[in-house]
């Protein structure tokens, strides 16, 4: 019986070698014999434009998706915040599916709601503001019709605020909030969720409507990965080093 495989957060840069590595043995090894994969945003620790896909590192990671799907496994990613800008191109060179925001999908027997998290974090009020304003289509175009070096530069003054915003962020504003993940829960119908970008791996129980329904948080990556496995027997946490 094959399984979906689902991972986020890989954040994958030339600067962090080992979680690059460790997607590649990913995608030539448990990938391939997957019903399918979900990888739920963040694939790239940055992503500018698909103009990226001329750097080696981007096309190595693009040519590893695509030996998945060349294998006739569907590959759905996900936009996360630092990779949003992920098209067409990137699309057509990896055979990969883009998914919406949120979607509900058949997993270990139960419709379950997918999505990268960050939409859930709505505490973080000034972050709200920037995406609401960044990822509105008509930003994304007049985005996109920068030169490259000027987005890379960009990207470049984005994470370094952000990084010293967040600093000075509580921990509890930077994590999901219970009414959006309640709100979630109820608009889709579904018992069990799971999403990423927190970077708090974790199976939650919540009590929605007298209903108790399960939230499970991915991993980030680091010197490995982690990714769900999730079949007719449940949802299984599985490992992978290069
Ligand atoms: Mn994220």
């Amino acid at each position: 019986m094959k399984r979906a495989l689902l991972l986020s957060d890989l954040h994958l840069a030339p600067e962090r070698p080992r979680a690059a590595a460790a997607f590649h043995a990913f995608a030539r090894g448990p990938a391939r014999q997957a019903a399918a994969v979900y990888i739920l945003g963040d694939l790239f620790d940055r992503w500018l434009g698909d103009d990226q896909l001329t750097d080696a590192f981007a096309a190595g990671v693009a040519d590893s998706i695509r030996g998945i799907t060349a294998s006739g496994v569907p590959v759905h990613v996900a936009h996360g915040n630092r990779d949003f800008l992920l098209g067409e191109r990137f699309l057509r060179a990896t055979g990969a599916r883009l998914l919406p925001e949120q979607i509900v999908v058949d997993l270990a027997g139960a419709p379950t709601l997918l999505s990268h998290g960050d939409e859930l974090c709505t505490d973080d009020v000034d972050y709200q503001r920037f995406r609401a304003r960044v990822r509105a289509p008509g930003a994304v175009r007049r985005l996109l019709a920068l030169p490259y070096f000027v987005r890379r530069a960009l990207g470049w003054y984005v994470r370094r605020r952000s990084r010293g915003a967040n600093a000075l962020k509580p921990e509890a504003i930077m994590d999901v909030n219970a009414d959006a993940v309640a709100a979630a829960f109820r608009a889709h119908k579904v018992l069990r969720m799971i999403h990423g970008h927190t970077h708090r791996p974790a199976r939650h129980a919540h009590t929605v409507d007298g209903r108790v329904c399960e939230r499970i948080v991915l991993a980030d990556w680091h010197d490995g990965g982690q990714y769900l496995e999730a079949g007719p027997d449940g949802i299984a946490t599985r490992e992978i080093v290069a």
